[in-house]
């Protein structure tokens, strides 16, 4: 049986309300660079005006750097999300411009064959006493990151592979499997996991890095639920909206909260 995307899938999480994103009804200029943004400016990283000390400030355990590929665009990087909510821990970079990391402090979230889980690699580090301070992400397709792993100050960098988490993320991505997180996502399940290794529990405290995201979810989730656009379902296989009438005809009847799927999100552009 098909499994469709839920409405609200961070509704068990300790979200701040969106109501101050709601309530905002027009763009207006980036208070650095002026030019017309909806909730944050993707390029100077700061919130517009009307936001400003409205949207919660998250604090991470560790320091985050995302190294971005050039070719990816800040407007489409859910990277920036990290950056505008934790703005003392995140740093964002483009590649060229990597950061000299020192491995005994640093570790880079990557799949590499080598990588060890979150809780394993940071017991590793506490029993060499050596304090995880860093936690690097690359923002990239599969083919870029190889080329930026190929850096030279990413060599010898202890690789930690998240455990596995469906994406939510709203933007077709061919050919990527559903466990293939937007780059917020995987800053948020890293952090978290790295929280229940450390105390052996997690109280919510970071689930606000999700506050755009569960936001644009549900903007795109109810836009599209009620409009005619693609919808997609848990598996790689898009659905067309006539297909889609079809096959939700059951799950609407038994509440919509099942209903129908997102899109295909190719031209779809955070604010
Ligand atoms: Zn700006």
């Amino acid at each position: 049986m098909t499994s469709l995307q839920p409405a609200e899938p961070f509704k068990h999480l300790n979200i701040s309300s969106a109501e101050v994103l709601e309530r905002l009804t027009g763009r207006s200029p980036c208070p650095k660079c002026h030019k017309s943004r909806m909730y944050f400016c993707y390029n100077c990283l700061v919130p517009v005006d009307a936001l400003t000390g409205k949207i919660p400030h998250v604090r991470l355990p560790v320091e985050v750097e995302i190294v971005k590929h050039p070719g990816e665009t800040n407007g489409k990087s859910t990277a920036v999300h990290a950056a505008v909510l934790a703005p003392d821990d995140v740093t964002l970079r483009t590649y060229p411009d990597v950061g000299s990391y020192d491995p005994d402090e640093t570790v880079l979230v990557f799949p590499d064959s080598s990588a060890g889980s979150v809780a394993d690699v940071s017991a590793e580090f506490s029993a060499a006493g050596r304090p995880l301070r860093r936690a690097l992400f690359l923002d990239c397709t599969w083919n870029q990151c190889r080329r930026l792993l190929d850096s030279d100050q990413l060599h010898g960098l202890r690789c930690v592979q998240l455990r596995q988490h469906e994406t939510r993320f709203w933007r077709y991505q061919r050919g990527k499997p559903r466990t293939h997180l937007a780059t917020i996502e995987a800053v948020y399940y890293f952090v978290r996991e790295l929280q229940e290794s450390r105390h052996d529990t997690y109280g919510g405290e970071f689930d606000d890095l999700l506050f755009f995201f569960d936001h644009f979810y549900r903007t795109v989730f109810r836009s599209r639920a009620a409009g005619s656009l693609w919808a997609y379902r848990t598996e790689d296989t898009w659905v067309r909206p006539s297909e889609r009438a079809r096959q939700n005809s059951d799950s609407e009847e038994a509440g919509g909260r099942d209903g129908s799927g997102v899109t295909n999100g190719q031209s779809e552009r955070a604010p």
